[in-house]
């Protein structure tokens, strides 16, 4: 059975009959889990003891905040997450002008092998299930309020883990839920060709993001492994299948390594592919990881770049870059709490 917390309305309602309680149950265990945030139905008081009982016996996923570190120099916040069966995942919550925007985690590792990325380093462990993705959001807004939006783009491939990301994003959009728009919500994906294609048939306005980080198929292949199997060539026509399909702007991350993807062949390679496309680019200067020494670009040399960009005539901005001091990239907490090695 689906656990009670990953159910939508209707399996809910199916459930309680199964289980013996009256219909209108379901509203109120959906209300409870995904409305108040509720994840010990020992606690739920609008049930009767003995109907408690029951389902307390139904093991049900959780997620707690093993620890908030918050940034010296702004207000963004990463956490670490705690999962029933003792793996961490993290996350960042933004404040932005427009309100609070949280980074959710969709796998515990990741198999995809960006060479920049901590998380693919030891692989992937396993994918999360849409409610151990569900709580990242619920316990992060019992503590600091309301969020504006969501960006899959913590550790994991989301399109790796298709069905629960779907399912976690359908959850979060119920109206008797969370009730957040699908318009807030986006998806970041590396690259994977078979999953955007999909994505294109959902017909749900969610926000796509690619993990571009250079216009070059032979040296995407040097950086990003999933290159090797889906080719730019490939990737671009999943997307214009995906715009086509949702009309919708695609968003191109790009991280800037010096003398690896910002020299001048570099943004006119950029014009070349995205020019045509309703697009925006944007640029994030390298986190160096212990790996993956590369160099960041200089201050100079990003605003370059930028300016190199513009001037072609994309849609480009710069990430500004927020909790710099908290090892705010994918996958860097994580192993620096597992090693130890966090002051
Ligand atoms: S950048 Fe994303 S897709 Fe690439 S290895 Fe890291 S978590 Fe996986």
């Amino acid at each position: 059975m689906i656990p009670l917390n990953e159910q939508n309305l209707q399996e809910l309602k199916e459930t309680c009959e199964d289980l013996g309680l009256k219909k209108f149950r379901a509203k109120q265990l959906f209300h409870y889990f995904h409305k108040e945030g509720g994840q010990d139905l020992s606690q739920m008081t609008t049930l009767a003891k003995n109907q408690r009982q029951e389902l307390l016996a139904l093991d049900l996923p959780k997620v707690d905040i093993e620890q908030v570190f918050p940034s010296k120099i702004d207000k963004t916040k990463k956490f670490l997450f705690h999962l029933k069966d003792g793996h961490l995942v993290e996350g960042v919550l933004m404040d932005n002008d427009y309100g609070l925007s949280q980074c959710i985690s969709s796998q515990v590792g990741c198999r995809m092998g960006c060479s920049f990325c901590a998380s693919t380093k030891e692989g992937r462990i396993r994918n999360l299930t849409p409610y151990e993705m569900l709580g990242q959001v619920y316990e992060v807004t019992k503590k600091y309020g309301r969020l504006h939006s969501i960006i899959l783009m913590g550790s994991g491939e989301p399109l790796d883990n298709y069905d629960n990301v779907m399912r976690f994003l359908d959850l979060l959009h119920d109206e008797n839920g969370y009730n957040l728009s699908y318009r807030n919500m986006t998806l970041s994906t590396c690259g994977v060709v078979p999953g955007i294609e999909k994505l294109a048939q959902e017909n749900k306005p969610i926000n796509l993001a690619i993990s571009l980080h250079t216009p070059f198929q032979k040296d995407r292949e040097k950086i990003m492994a999933v290159a090797k199997k889906y080719s730019l060539e490939d990737l671009f026509k999943a997307i214009d299948f995906y715009q086509e399909a949702s009309k919708r702007r695609v968003s191109y991350e790009y991280t800037l390594i010096d003398g690896v993807n910002n020299r001048e062949k570099d943004a006119l390679e950029l014009k070349k592919l995205l020019g045509g496309r309703l697009h925006h680019l944007n640029l994030i200067p390298l986190n160096p990881i212990q790996e993956y020494k590369e160099n960041r670009p200089s201050k100079d040399h990003v605003r370059d770049f930028q300016r190199l960009c513009t001037d072609l005539g994309l849609n480009v901005t710069l990430r500004r870059e927020q909790g710099g001091d908290i090892q705010a990239s994918c996958g860097q907490l994580r192993r620096k709490y597992k090693e130890g090695s966090l002051v």
